[in-house]
């Protein structure tokens, strides 16, 4: 497995790939890897003949509040999993690589990004957006592969690479749990002990809206309320937002019908976690 942190290196390996006619898949992450990640690096080693992942916490998806500085990094133990799973090569560069100092070209898009995690995350879906088109520039893969973990997020990619015409199959893979429920994250890191046990809330939480949704309940309202309740009974928690929107466009709908997604944002302590449910 080779680790590069020069773009034009890696562009080089993966375009040699396609002259030889193989598909290649990419898993873009920042790093900091669990099973979650690996399972989508599964997912490409199974529908790919060459994986690449890129390692890159992304300066331009964080706000000047956020966690940039303290979000957690150990390349050399993402290196032993990412070899353990047979990856071909980790892109893994610099900010200044990917950021020249007079850097002003960006990638947006209105509507999808305004909604959910946009509101209290104004800058984030752009910086997404532009790291990922980047991503896609450099690795010209067949596949790339994101979490339905972060599903705003595989929705507004999804789009970019529909209204741009980016030559790229998105793969969207299901979120990957703890044994008792909390979706697997990086972020999950910075949960002490009791907080750690006050974040089984949110899967507990959208786990009885899923039974309440499963019973016929259609009413997004009633949905919301029911989630709302049970994270009322948490102390450590505070609600950052609870909605029910349509996946494709993320407009908050009323009744739910086609593929819905239910999604919620929750400060537990100062930890900002995010979870969901997709229904059909
Ligand atoms: P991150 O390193 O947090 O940017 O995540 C990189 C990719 O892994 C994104 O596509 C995430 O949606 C995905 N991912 C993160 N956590 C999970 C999880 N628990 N289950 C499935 N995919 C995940």
């Amino acid at each position: 497995m080779k680790i590069s942190g020069n773009i034009n290196e890696t562009r080089t390996i993966v375009k040699e790939w396609k002259q030889q006619g193989l598909k290649v898949g990419l898993v873009p992450t920042m790093g900091y890897l669990h099973e979650g990640h690996l399972s989508l690096i599964r997912r490409a080693k199974a529908e790919n003949d060459r994986v690449v992942v890129s390692i890159f916490v992304n300066p331009m998806q964080f706000g000047p509040t956020e966690d940039l500085a303290s979000y957690p990094r150990d390349l050399d133990r993402d290196a032993g999993l990412c070899e353990n799973e047979g990856v071909d090569l980790i892109f893994h560069p610099e900010p200044s690589e990917m950021y020249e100092s007079d850097f002003c070209s960006y990638v947006d898009m209105s509507g999808l990004t305004e909604e959910l995690c946009g509101k209290s995350r104004p800058v984030h879906f752009r910086g997404v957006q532009t790291v990922v088109s980047k991503l896609f520039h450099i690795i010209p893969a067949d596949h790339a592969y994101f979490g339905q973990k972060d599903a705003q997020q595989l929705a507004i990619i999804k789009r970019m690479v529909r209204d741009l015409n980016f030559d790229i199959e998105i793969v969207g893979c299901p979120i990957v749990r703890e044994e008792d429920g909390l979706a697997k994250s990086s972020r999950n890191t910075y949960l002490n002990k009791e907080e750690r046990q006050a974040a089984l809330i949110l899967s507990k939480s959208l786990k009885a809206a899923k039974e309440l949704t499963e019973n016929g309940e259609k009413d997004a309202e009633k949905i919301i309320s029911c989630i709302r309740n049970i994270i009322h009974t948490e102390p450590l928690a505070r609600t950052d937002y609870i909605e029910v929107v349509d996946f494709d466009t993320i407009k908050p709908v009323k009744t739910i019908k086609g593929t819905t997604l239910i999604a919620i944002a929750v400060y537990i302590g100062k930890t900002r976690l995010i979870d969901n449910i997709i229904t059909a």
